[in-house]
Formats: structure tokens, C-alpha cells, sequence
């Protein structure tokens, strides 16, 4: 899973978010705690405020059942009971102001010992009558105010007689409150009924309520803190206010410095950023960031400058391909050393792009050399129209052709060869004459910049894709991997092409294999051809991997120079019997080589000793015919014969073998196959009987079997190849006769 990039200021308003939630949360969380400490403070008042009204109604009650009890032993009242004639005087003059009564005493009465009050007197709350089981303490309500009535016995000390009883009214509430409390509030105190008969002390209890004094401390401890968090909050809200923006600029300053001094290299792609002296950015890593920025920027503009030049130098001198005009393959190798000389210490990435046309061979066989010519011209107009400024496109031969990209990424390279593709695929090739799809190949290599990446190397990975480019199953354009270069073995490995490179340029490994060409007449071993093989490490490397490579560099020059080297030698060292001949394969570039007499000056002196066949390839003829008649006709002058190879491959051999100066004629394996299909023979031997009339002598190649090399005998051919006779060998067997095996009867 991928993240969108996030604009800096949504990424600073989510830090400030979450930083505020957290300041939140935690104010939040340290008020729930105050209030629990707060809750529990609380309860444990409530018990000690419990205790104390409970343990004040005790005492109170206590007081009033104690001065009841003084009363009852007063002597004044022990004289009321036995002498009661002035006991309404005594009621009201006495009973309430002596020493003994208190103001809570709202009442007090005497009574016989039946019960009867003394005296019943219209201003006194007590009643008239009492029973005997009334004594003691009874708590009533009225008008929520509680009272309590105490009866106690009044007994004659000397003779222990009963004399009658005393009653009092109490009120309770101001004894209870004179009370010292110290959490319950006695001015709170009160009741929670009007009215109510008779209660215990117990049952009294449960309608006596009160509150807690306040606790002052705690509660101002409270509200400070309550006050201290909201200022903390407001304080930090407002600071967060105020500096998010401060933060948020002074973060965000460094990043738009550098976004901002991107888009000014972009902008003036030739100025000169100077990496040190220019103006820092305030951050170190980012000024990391914009020096290395700078020098690669200067580093590829300096490049850029030098190809400028180059490239203006390159218009005035005649590194040019005479057909399309763009730059040939010997600038090719001056460009690319220039470049790697600027590149290689700057460490740029550099992008070889190879086009190759497909199937071009064919166009140029179907539609004609002149279609052909047409086709590479309009390409290589194609692609130049897509490379930008300072590329340059290069024919390197044949039809294909190369560009170099420096300082670009691998994702623009690849854009510049759809373009490019794309181009030719669109291109109406009809008006050329050319009634099929024209498409192209494209490989891509890319130069690491941590070795120096050789010119040879760097081609040969760009041939690889190429080559899969061209397969079905890959796409027409194709970057080179290391993958890719496994699925290639033998023909791309890297160590063949390096082997077959070396071979060409020292001759190291390069070796001849000779096979006999027989006389069918006399059995007689009269000529050798000599067939290339690089031999490396107990391995030999057939032709077949060899000339892709040659090909592919246009290397046949040189391995034809090395080849004509090997069989001086050879002839030299006596490997190959004298007066018997020996045949040269050249190829179609060196045949048309300007040089060529001259290199080949080299056999001359084997010319008394030796007979030498030359092996020509109609694909020479038909490409330079002008040329190739020129040197042909040299070479003949010179001592040496030439001999058509591979007759029958191509479709036109005939109309050039009328006038090619040819010696013999080799048909090819194919047509000797031909054999053994009984329709064909007649063609063959129309064929055969049309070549020897004109004069050329014939010889047939891929000779296996004992009855083609009948056959081909009265067919009229004068010589025959095959591994019949033997196969190409590195050392020349003594015995050349092969009389038996064409089965000679003498
Ligand atoms: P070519 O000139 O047509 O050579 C004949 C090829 O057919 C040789 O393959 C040979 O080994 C093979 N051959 C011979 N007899 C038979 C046979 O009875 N049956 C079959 N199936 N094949 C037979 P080789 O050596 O692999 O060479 C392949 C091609 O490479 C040659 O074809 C020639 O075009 C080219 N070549 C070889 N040596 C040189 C060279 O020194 N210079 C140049 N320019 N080209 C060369
Ligand atoms: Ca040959
Ligand atoms: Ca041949």
C-alpha cells in the first residue's frame, strides 16, 4: 500500500489537532481524579458527622434524665409531695427558678403516688394523670421540634416510701446544638417530620438530619485547581494559536526554499549554480540536498555545453553516412568517447538506444535496392525528427542505427523510443512502394556509472535486446537486464562475444578447419576449403555463433583480414598438400572493400604452388554490383579464381551470375537435398546443364550419402563437398583420394 503525499499544511494542522486532543485529555483526566479524591474526603465526614450527632443525642439525653433525677431527690419536692398545700404558689414561684431546673426545662409537674397531679394548673404542658409504667424518658415531635418528657419516682430516704412522682418537658434541639461538632453543621440540624407520637432514641434518629460544615480548605483547593487547569488550557490553546503558524512557516520555509530552487534549475537549464557560495538554506540536510542538486545540474550542463560544440564540429566533418546523412559509425566512436570522457567522472547515467528495422533483409530482396534505400533514408528522417536538441543519430550499418541519451532517466528513455516507434509504425510506407508494415526494434542499455562501461559491452547489451525485442512474446521495445542475458545463451553470452572479439582483434583462438572438395571423376582431393572456427578453452565456436556478432558490429573486415592471416600461415607451415587448392570464403563488406586487392597481396606468392578459390556470397553482388565486378575482375588478374557460394539460397543468383566474372559455381546444400525429391531432379539437372554450358564449373555442397554423390556425378557436376567426404578438420588427413568411395571400378 501506497500514501498520497500530504500537503505541509494539512500535515501541521493534523500535529496541532493531535497535540491539542492530547492537552485535552489530559485536563480532563487530572479533574476526574480531584473529584474522586473529593468524593472520598466527603464520605469520610459523613461518618464522623454520624458519630458526632449520634454520640450528642446520647449526652443530651444523658443531661435531661440527670436533672430529672436531681429533682426527684430535691428536697423542696419531697415536702410538695408530703405536704402539698402550697403547691400551686410552690409551681409557680419555685418549681422553674431554682438552682436544679435549666432554661431547656419548658415544664415540670408532681404527682401522688397513684398518678394524680398535686394541683391541676391550666398553664402547665404536662398531664394531669400518669400511669406507673410510663417512667423514664419518651421523645415526641411537634411542629418539627422534638421534646422529650422524663418521669421519675420521688422516694422518701429515711423510710424508702414511695412518695409519688416528678415529670419534665425538655427541649432537646438547643442541648444537642450547644454541642461541640466538628464536621456535622449543628445550625443545620433539623427534623424531617411535623408530628409524631412517642419515639426511641433509635427511631428519633432516623428523622434527625443535618449537613456538613463545608470544608473550606478542600473546596478551595478545588476551585484553584479548577481555575488553574482552565487557565493552563487557554493559555496553551492560545499559545498553540499563535505559534502554529510561527511553526508551520518556519518548517515549511526550508522545504519551499528548496521546491522552490528546483523549479528555478528547471527553469534556467544553462546558468551556472554555484553550490557553495550561493545562498544557503537554513537547514544542513537540505542544503545537502541542493548542493548535490547543483553540481549534478552544472555537471550536466557542462556536458551539454562540450556536446553543443562537439556536435557543431561533428556538421563540418565528413563522418557521414553517404545515403541517410546522419553521423556514420566511425563518429559513432569518436562521440562515444568524447562522451565518456565528460560522463565518466560525473557519474551521469547515459542510455544507448539501438533501432534495428525488422525483417529489412527481405523488404530489400522483395521491393529492391532502391525500396531499401528509401526506407532506411525515411527512417533515419523518422527518428531524427523525434531526438531532441543534442542527440544525434547514428547509421552503424546496415539498417541499423543508434542513439546516445545522457542525463536522462530510464522512465524518459523509454518514452523517447515509443515516440519513435510509434513514428515509423504510423508512417505510410505504401508511398515507398512498400506494401507491408514497416516496424522497428528498439534495445535499450544503460551505462552504470559505477564501472566504465566499454563501448563493446554497452553495444553488445543493446544487440541483446534487440535480438528479444524481435522475438514474438516481447514487446518491440526492450530494456537490457541481466535476465535477459541469461535467457541469451551461447550466441549473446558474454563470454563468446568476448572470446569472438578478441579473435578478431589479435587473432587469438582463430583457427581453419579444411574440407575437401573432390574431383567426382578422378576421386582426387583437389581443393580445401577453409572454414572458420575460434577455438577457446577445449571449446570450439562454430560459424553460427560467430557471424550474428561479426554481423552485428560490422566486423567482417576484420575477421576476413585475420582469416586470410591464418592461412598465409598455414600455407607457410605446409598444413595443406601442395598443388592442391585451397578455398576462401570472404564476405559481401570485403568483396566490395576498396582495399581489398591490396590485402589479398598477401597470397600472391602462393599462387605458383597453390591453386586459390574465392568465395563469393550473391549478396555481395547484388548490393555494390559495380564494385563487386571491379574487384572480382582484379582478383582474377591477379592469380585467383572466384566461385559463387551458396547458389540456389537466394531468388536472383542467375541474373547476376550472366555477368559476374564467376569460375565456378557451389550450389548450395538445399539444392542437393533436392535429390532426394524425384520431381525435382529434372529442375536440377535443367539447372546443371544450363550453369556448365555457360561455362562455370559446378560444384554441389552437402554431399551425405554415396548415391547423391553418384547422382550428382552424371549430373555433370565436376566437383562435390560433404561429409561424405569427409567433414572440416583442423589437420589435412594424409590420404586424399576418395576413388572408393565414389565406388570407381578402376
Ligand atoms: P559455407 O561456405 O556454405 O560452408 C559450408 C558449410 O556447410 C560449413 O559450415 C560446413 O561445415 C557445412 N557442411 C559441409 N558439408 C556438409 C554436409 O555434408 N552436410 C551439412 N549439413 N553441412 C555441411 P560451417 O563451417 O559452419 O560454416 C558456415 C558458414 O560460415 C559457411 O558456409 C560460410 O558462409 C561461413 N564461413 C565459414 N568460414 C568462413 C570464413 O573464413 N570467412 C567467411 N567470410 N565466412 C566463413
Ligand atoms: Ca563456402
Ligand atoms: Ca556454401
Amino acid at each position: 500500500m501506497r500514501f498520497r503525499p500530504i500537503p505541509l499544511s494539512l500535515f501541521t494542522t493534523f500535529f496541532v489537532a493531535v497535540f491539542l486532543l492530547l492537552l485535552f485529555g489530559l485536563g480532563r483526566l487530572t479533574y476526574l481524579e480531584i473529584e474522586k479524591l473529593n468524593e472520598r474526603f466527603r464520605n469520610a465526614n459523613q461518618q464522623l458527622g454520624d458519630q458526632e450527632v449520634a454520640s450528642a443525642l446520647t449526652e443530651s439525653l444523658n443531661i435531661i434524665d440527670q436533672k430529672a433525677v436531681q429533682l426527684a431527690s430535691w428536697e423542696e419536692v419531697i415536702q410538695q409531695l408530703l405536704q402539698p398545700t402550697y403547691y400551686t404558689y410552690w409551681y409557680r414561684h419555685r418549681a422553674k427558678q431554682n438552682r436544679f431546673t435549666s432554661d431547656y426545662i419548658l415544664d415540670l409537674a408532681l404527682y401522688d403516688a397513684e398518678g394524680n397531679v398535686l394541683a391541676s394548673i391550666d398553664t402547665s404542658l404536662l398531664p394531669d394523670h400518669i400511669q406507673s409504667d410510663q417512667l423514664g424518658l419518651t421523645i415526641k415531635i411537634s411542629e418539627y421540634q422534638p421534646f422529650v418528657t422524663v418521669i421519675k419516682p420521688v422516694v422518701n430516704r429515711q423510710t424508702n416510701q414511695l412518695l409519688g412522682y416528678i415529670s419534665t418537658l425538655n427541649q432537646l434541639m438547643p442541648i444537642i446544638e450547644s454541642h461541640h461538632f466538628s464536621n456535622a453543621d449543628p445550625a443545620t440540624l433539623n427534623i424531617d417530620i411535623e408530628q409524631s407520637g412517642h419515639l426511641s432514641s433509635e427511631q428519633f434518629k432516623q428523622h434527625l438530619h443535618y449537613r456538613l460544615i463545608s470544608m473550606p480548605y478542600s473546596q478551595a483547593i478545588q476551585s484553584e485547581l479548577a481555575d488553574f487547569l482552565f487557565r493552563l488550557a487557554a493559555i496553551t490553546a492560545i499559545l498553540t494559536l499563535l505559534i502554529f503558524p510561527l511553526a508551520a512557516w518556519l518548517v515549511s520555509r526550508p522545504i519551499m526554499a528548496i521546491t522552490y530552487h528546483i523549479n528555478e534549475l528547471k527553469q534556467y537549464p544553462y546558468k551556472k549554480f554555484d553550490p557553495v557560495k550561493d545562498a544557503p538554506l537554513l537547514i544542513t540536510e537540505l542544503d545537502t540536498i541542493r548542493q548535490s542538486l547543483d553540481s549534478y545540474h552544472n555537471q550536466l550542463n557542462q556536458v551539454n555545453t562540450t556536446l553543443d560544440e562537439r556536435n557543431q564540429q561533428l556538421q563540418h566533418l565528413t563522418q557521414r553516412d553517404n545515403l541517410t546523412g546522419v553521423l556514420n559509425r566511425s563518429a559513432f566512436d569518436d562521440y562515444w568517447n568524447e562522451i565518456s570522457q565528460l560522463t565518466g567522472s560525473k557519474k551521469l547515467q547515459t542510455f544507448l538506444m539501438l533501432f534495428d528495422i525488422n525483417h529489412f533483409k527481405a523488404l530489400n530482396d522483395s521491393y529492391g535496392h532502391q525500396a531499401g534505400d528509401d526506407v532506411l533514408i525515411t527512417i533515419a528522417q523518422l527518428i531524427n525528427s523525434m531526438l531532441r536538441g543534442r542527440e544525434q543519430l547514428f547509421r552503424l550499418g546496415g539498417d541499423e542505427f543508434a542513439t546516445i541519451l545522457i542525463g536522462d532517466n530510464h522512465r524518459k528513455a523509454m518514452q523517447l523510443a515509443k515516440q519513435c516507434h510509434l513514428a515509423i509504425s504510423n508512417y505510410p510506407f505504401e508511398k515507398l512502394g512498400i506494401l507491408e508494415p514497416v516496424r522497428m526494434s528498439i534495445g535499450l542499455a544503460q551505462s552504470s556509472t559505477e564501472d566504465d562501461s566499454n563501448l563493446n559491452t554497452l553495444l553488445w547489451q543493446a544487440d541483446v535486446a534487440v535480438h528479444f525485442a524481435k522475438r514474438p512474446g516481447y514487446s518491440n521495445i526492450v530494456s537490457f537486464s541481466a535476465e535477459l542475458a541469461q535467457h541469451a545463451q551461447g550466441l549473446f553470452s558474454n563470454r563468446n562475444q568476448s572470446v569472438v572479439f578478441d579473435a578478431i582483434d589479435n587473432g587469438r583462438g582463430l583457427v581453419l578447419f579444411y574440407q575437401p572438395i573432390v574431383n567426382l571423376e578422378t576421386g582426387h582431393a583437389e581443393y580445401y576449403e577453409a572454414l572458420v572456427r575460434i577455438s577457446h578453452e577445449d571449446q570450439l565456436i562454430m560459424p553460427s555463433h560467430i557471424f550474428p556478432l561479426v554481423e552485428a558490429r560490422s566486423l567482417e573486415l576484420d575477421l576476413d583480414r585475420q582469416v586470410i592471416r591464418k592461412i598465409c600461415a598455414d600455407l607457410k607451415a605446409d598444413k595443406i598438400p601442395a598443388g592442391s587448392g585451397v578455398s576462401i570464403n570472404l564476405s559481401a563488406p570485403t568483396i566490395v572493400d576498396s582495399d581489398l586487392t591490396n590485402w589479398l597481396e598477401a597470397l600472391i606468392p602462393y599462387t605458383g604452388q597453390y591453386k586459390l578459390l574465392i568465395e563469393v556470397t550473391e549478396t555481395a553482388l547484388i548490393t555494390q554490383l559495380e564494385t563487386a565486378r571491379k574487384n572480382l575482375n582484379k582478383l582474377r588478374s591477379m592469380g585467383f579464381h572466384i566461385a559463387l557460394d551458396d547458389f540456389g539460397s537466394g531468388y536472383s543468383s542467375i541474373r547476376y551470375l550472366g555477368t559476374m566474372p564467376v569460375d565456378v559455381v557451389k550450389f548450395d546444400i538445399t539444392l542437393t537435398r533436392l535429390l532426394d525429391e524425384p520431381e525435382s531432379n529434372p529442375i536440377l539437372d535443367h539447372l546443371a546443364q544450363m550453369i556448365n554450358e555457360s561455362g562455370h564449373l559446378l560444384v554441389a555442397e552437402g554431399i551425405e550419402t554415396r548415391s547423391a554423390a553418384t547422382q550428382l556425378r552424371q549430373l555433370g557436376f565436376r566437383y562435390g563437398q560433404g561429409y561424405y567426404f569427409g567433414k572440416p578438420k583442423a589437420q589435412i588427413p594424409a590420404k586424399q583420394d576418395y576413388k572408393h568411395a565414389l565406388n570407381f571400378s578402376a
